[in-house]
């Protein structure tokens, strides 16, 4: 292990770390090892995963320039941890591609950021949370506007979704065992007086948030909502499903806490995601969800998106990362609409095709008119991310833009 002085960030020493990984780690896994990595501990500022070298970026404590020997050797335990859980007699999974079209000629081969930035087009209040211009809007709103029609075609019911979450629902499908990382929970200041007396005499941010007077807050009920399918799938909680199926669509704004990984419109805490949510028996929801695949086929077409569709898994958390992802990928239960980012030789995932099978069906009791539970999918996408992937594709003036998405946004 090294331990190398670099520079000094806001009064802290930023350190670099390096250290060969307990088991080497396979190339296809060096990425979602990466993002774990964000989880780890709250020194580390960034992290690079290659197969036989780990390195981390690291702040030291604030009086001093360097980690002690015994903070380094449990920072490298952390991270072996997560290796181990992860890379370990690790399988690669077949990656199954439904279509591509990364290939189609784009234009532009920047990072659409600065500029948008710089135009104060985007307005990073935090974090992961940024306000979004004119331009964004009106392109978000052409999204909107294909996703609503896509909505249209199955006739799906409209709907409007809380952004809280109950904490209990969470817990029937699961989801604290499977994404506690990302979760982002809600409270309040407990009802009694003093507590609120205290608050609001003595509460006051500074550079790493607000500090409040102990015991504060009350006891967590609800958070930010992850996802959009979701309250549906509670909407029919502990019922028979209606006539046997049933197709809803809703925006809503999701919350995922995505730590050191939060970079750019590509990862914020705050994102806003379209839904058309297919429920009923298994043929019901897996025929829609390829209707809705070849309907988006055309529509990309149009816009003259770069992109592919391929199998791909939930961000799972370590410990249920191998054994969920194989799932997954056995029953193809996922497909992600990945565009590229010229600028960035990436790509980047900007929706997805996705069959729960009756998994909300059995842990929420919603049932089939023949008493077996009901099955379940969604077509998901990520309104800033599809925006942002199409500037990074065209760039921000709309006469480079292809002719239909130029008519369209005038
Ligand atoms: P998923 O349910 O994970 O397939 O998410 C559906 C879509 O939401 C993704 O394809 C992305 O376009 C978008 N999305 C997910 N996480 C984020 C995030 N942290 N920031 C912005 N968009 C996101
Ligand atoms: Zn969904």
């Amino acid at each position: 292990m090294s331990n190398k002085d670099h520079f000094s960030l806001s009064g802290r020493t930023q350190l670099s770390i390096e250290f060969a990984p307990a088991v080497s780690v396979p190339e296809y896994l060096a990425g979602e090892v990466q993002s774990k990595l964000a989880y780890v501990d709250e020194r580390i500022i960034s992290a690079h995963v290659g197969s036989e070298r780990i390195t981390l970026e690291v702040l030291a404590p604030l009086d001093r320039s360097k980690l002690s020997s015994s903070d380094q050797a449990e920072l490298e335990e952390k991270v072996q941890r997560v290796i181990l859980s992860m890379a370990k007699g690790a399988i690669k999974l077949k990656v199954n591609v439904l279509e591509d079209h990364l290939d189609r000629q784009t234009l532009y081969h920047q990072d659409p950021m600065p500029d948008l930035l710089a135009r104060g087009e985007i307005n990073q209040e935090d974090t992961g949370i940024y306000t979004l211009g004119p331009l964004l809007t009106r392109l978000i709103d052409f999204f909107e506007a294909h996703f609503t029609e896509l909505a249209e075609v199955f006739e799906a019911t409209p709907y409007r979704f809380p952004t809280l979450i109950p904490a209990r629902y969470m817990e029937r499908v699961n989801y604290f065992r499977a994404f506690p990382h990302s979760l982002s929970f809600v409270t309040h200041l407990r009802e009694d007086l003093d507590v609120i007396d205290q608050f609001s005499q003595h509460a006051a941010c500074d550079e790493h948030g607000l500090n409040t007077p102990p015991n504060s807050f009350s006891k967590i009920q609800a958070l930010l909502s992850p996802a959009v399918c979701y309250h549906l799938y509670f909407a029919l909680a502990d019922k028979p499903l209606p006539s046997g199926r049933v197709v809803a669509t809703a925006v809503g704004n999701c919350f995922r806490y995505e730590a050191i990984n939060l970079t750019s419109l590509e990862r914020m805490w705050n994102f806003t995601m379209r839904e058309v949510i297919f429920v009923g028996a298994k043929d019901f929801v897996l025929e829609n969800r390829e209707l809705a695949r070849q309907h988006m086929t055309r529509v990309f077409e149009k816009i003259g998106l770069a992109y592919r569709v391929e199998s791909a898994n939930d961000p799972f958390f370590i410990g249920e990362f191998r054994k969920q992802a194989a799932f997954q990928s056995a029953f193809q239960l996922k497909f992600e609409i990945r565009t590229s980012l010229p600028f960035k030789d990436d790509t980047l995932a900007v929706g997805s095709y996705n069959y729960h099978q009756d998994f909300f069906g059995r842990n929420l009791n919603i049932t089939l008119p023949d008493g077996s539970p009901a099955h379940t999918g969604c077509v998901a996408f990520g309104l800033e991310r599809i925006a942002y992937a199409f500037l990074a594709q065209y760039g921000l003036k709309p006469e480079n833009w292809p002719a239909y998405v130029r008519e369209k946004i005038s």
